[in-house]
């Protein structure tokens, strides 16, 4: 019996899928005004972490911090949840200090939930969306499997890693999505239908055991930090993290050993990575167990990491282990490690293989060129992590939004953030393996710090109406706290009289002072640190830490930070000059082949962007900027 479709209702915005991206996407655009329907596979897998049980790290923790700052959730869900919080680098420049948290995987779901649930004009529905709605080359609106047709002006499609996914274990493969769920398959052959360029990529994640017959005397203990951060820039309002503040959860570090990698060398023709039978291209950065054991076949041991789960939860995730062998391999592997001789599997590590959208198809603004309506964010772009595709969701969201308001995109710049470069990156240079992002992709790092996210993109968030009045009466606080600490320490003069300054500088072997210095002067001495001076210093009391930590970074790093400022100003100057979407680039003499192809492909928004799109050449730019000139001399002919 044919299925009948019916009319289930009309929206502005739908978004498929509530991971990472579809929750922050949804809550974006419902929390801008617009009638938003959030419909995902299964309410309880709704931001669901299928991998590692952390968040953040280095580019990914300024990433959560940028989203936060831009009126997202992550961070606040991160920080009511998190079981344990390192700062990662301290030991390094603050261009790549980040924070990084252990999960509560079923808390932070919950959280999540409880925010989608509390959300004014947002709707939540268990389904699976099969096909998607167009009209006049325009996609407005979906439907589900069992025959809802919703109608809406904006569709934004954030499916991870289901898409035609397809697991592997051994000689075990059937079509799934992470932890047992079913795949999204149809909707892979919608988007093909509609001419959309699709890839296939693997990700992997490693067995999960119990705690119970871990022998912890074997491990080294890895505790959190005893100074508690947070992702957010907003005060933390839960009870759950008041009681727990103190009782942080370790991690153990644990080690491979030569048992363990010939246990892997003697299966090797039974591992799908190496017998062929995985098709799709995994991440670099993020080797199983079999691939670090081949590739670096000289090292006798590989570090693994004991992740708990959660607060109450018995399961340990085996971080560093990522593998698809078969089963009973895995267990083998697992009992060759020293502390896990008993240990209990609870679930296998496995390898999935799903489809993604070549990103080069969309604009900046996350939409597909080719679809005005439909925007794509997360894992679906190719990239890999929660973060990236936090921020994407986020994007992909407020620009749907905009998309119904009939306003400019929302595009932020790679000078901007790190949200900035990830997508640059994505659109600009393409990706032959899911997309990590990294500091060192960051350009203008020393810009882009995770302590001033907000400073860089939360009068952003306010403009188009996402930051809320509570966040952004907590923001124009600390502005207003760190406009006044910049003028007291570029004004305040300490006196060579200060004898207990005098003391601190001979303690510290630094030059006494023979004149009065200001105080910010004083704190450009490369041996001095706010910490050291604090204590003879006119009263702090009335500025937070983060106060602080600011100031003193923008004093310690002016020259460099004013460097950076003039290299974002050159670059801005292209980025103004604007190309059309409908230059015909096939026409234009002196471009090369492959230069004609790529600005073709990705039809760039300006200059900026096109010299940084792969097979672009500085000659093909320079022909591009004569080409602008010409036709400006036209026009004012005209
Ligand atoms: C096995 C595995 C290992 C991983 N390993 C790593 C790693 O080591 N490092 C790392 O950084 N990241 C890793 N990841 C990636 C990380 O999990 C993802 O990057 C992140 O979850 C992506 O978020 P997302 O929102 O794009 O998609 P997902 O979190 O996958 O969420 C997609 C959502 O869409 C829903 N959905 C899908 N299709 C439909 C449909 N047709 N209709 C309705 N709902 C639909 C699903 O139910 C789900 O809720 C791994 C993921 C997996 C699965």
């Amino acid at each position: 019996m044919d299925l009948d479709e019916y009319f289930a209702g009309k929206y502005e915005v739908i978004v498929v899928g509530a991971g990472h991206a579809g929750c922050e996407a949804a809550l974006a655009a419902a929390r801008m005004g617009c009638d938003t329907l959030l419909i995902t596979l299964n309410l309880d897998t709704v931001a669901h972490m299928p991998c590692n049980p952390s968040l953040g790290g280095p580019a990914k923790g300024h990433l959560i911090r940028e989203i936060d700052a831009l009126g997202g959730q992550m961070a606040i869900a991160g920080d009511e949840t998190s079981i344990q919080v390192r700062m990662l680098n301290m030991g390094k420049g603050p261009a790549v200090q980040a924070l990084r948290i252990q999960s509560d995987k079923n808390a932070y779901r919950n959280s999540m939930l409880n925010a989608i649930l509390a959300q004014p004009g947002l709707t939540l529905l268990q389904a699976l969306v099969e096909r998607l709605v167009t009209k006049g080359g325009k996609v407005c609106g979906v439907v589900t499997r069992t025959g809802a047709k919703f109608e809406s002006e904006s569709v934004v499609l954030t499916s991870g890693t289901y898409l035609k996914g397809k697991i592997i274990i051994g000689a075990a493969k059937y079509e799934g999505g992470p932890n047992g769920q079913m795949p999204s398959v149809s909707l892979s052959d919608e988007l093909k239908e509609m001419g959309i360029e699709l890839g296939r990529f693997k990700s992997g994640t490693p067995p999960r055991i119990h705690c119970r017959n871990v022998d912890f005397k074997k491990f080294f203990i890895q505790p959190g930090d005893t100074k508690i951060r947070k992702l957010s820039f907003m005060p933390i309002k839960s009870k759950f993290w008041q009681d727990k503040a103190e009782k942080q959860i370790p991690c153990w570090l644990g080690y491979t050993t030569c048992d363990t990698h010939e246990i892997i060398r003697q299966n090797l023709y039974r591992a799908p990575m190496y017998s062929g039978e995985i098709k799709g291209i995994g991440p670099r950065y993020c080797p199983s167990i079999e691939d670090k054991v081949v590739r670096f076949a000289q090292r006798d041991s590989h570090q693994i990491f004991l992740e708990p789960e959660g607060w109450e939860s018995e399961e340990f995730y085996v971080a560093g282990l990522s593998t698809s062998m078969p089963e009973e391999v895995q267990i083998e592997i697992l009992r060759s490690i020293p502390g896990l001789e008993r240990a209990i599997m609870l679930r296998p590590g496995y390898a999935i293989e799903y489809d993604y959208v070549k990103p080069y198809q969309l604009s900046l603004g996350l939409e597909v060129r080719k679809y005005p309506g439909l925007f794509t964010a997360g894992q679906l772009n190719g990239t890999s992590g929660y973060e990236e595709a936090a921020a994407q969701g986020l994007i992909a969201g407020i620009n749907a939004a905009r998309r119904v308001k009939e306003l400019d995109f929302l595009i932020i710049r790679r000078s901007e953030g790190y949200m900035g470069v990830l997508l640059d990156d994505l659109i600009n240079k393409g990706i032959k393996e899911p997309y990590r992002l990294l500091t060192s992709r960051a350009e203008y790092r020393l810009i882009l710090r995770q302590d001033n996210a907000d400073l860089r993109l939360t009068e952003k968030g306010r403009e188009i109406g996402l930051v809320d009045d509570y966040r952004w009466q907590h923001f124009q606080e600390k502005v207003q706290k760190l406009n006044k600490l910049r003028k007291s320490w570029g004004t305040t003069i300490l006196s060579p009289q200060q004898e207990d300054l005098q003391l601190v500088l001979q303690e510290i072997n630094s030059t006494p002072l023979r004149t009065g210095i200001k105080i910010g002067e004083l704190l450009r001495r490369p041996e001095i640190s706010l910490a050291k001076i604090r204590g003879i210093l006119p009263d702090l009391g009335d500025y937070s830490e983060e106060v602080l930590e600011e100031a003193e970074i923008e004093i310690k790093y002016t020259g460099y930070i004013q460097k950076q400022l003039a290299e974002i100003d050159r670059f801005g100057k292209l980025e103004e000059k604007k190309l059309s979407a409908e230059i015909d680039y096939a026409q234009i003499r002196g471009l090369s082949t492959e230069g004609k192809l790529r600005l073709a492909e990705v039809q760039p928004g300006n200059i900026g962007q096109a010299s940084r799109i792969t097979g672009v050449s500085p000659a093909d730019i320079s022909v591009l900027l004569v080409y602008l000139e010409q036709k400006r001399r036209t026009v004012q002919n005209v």
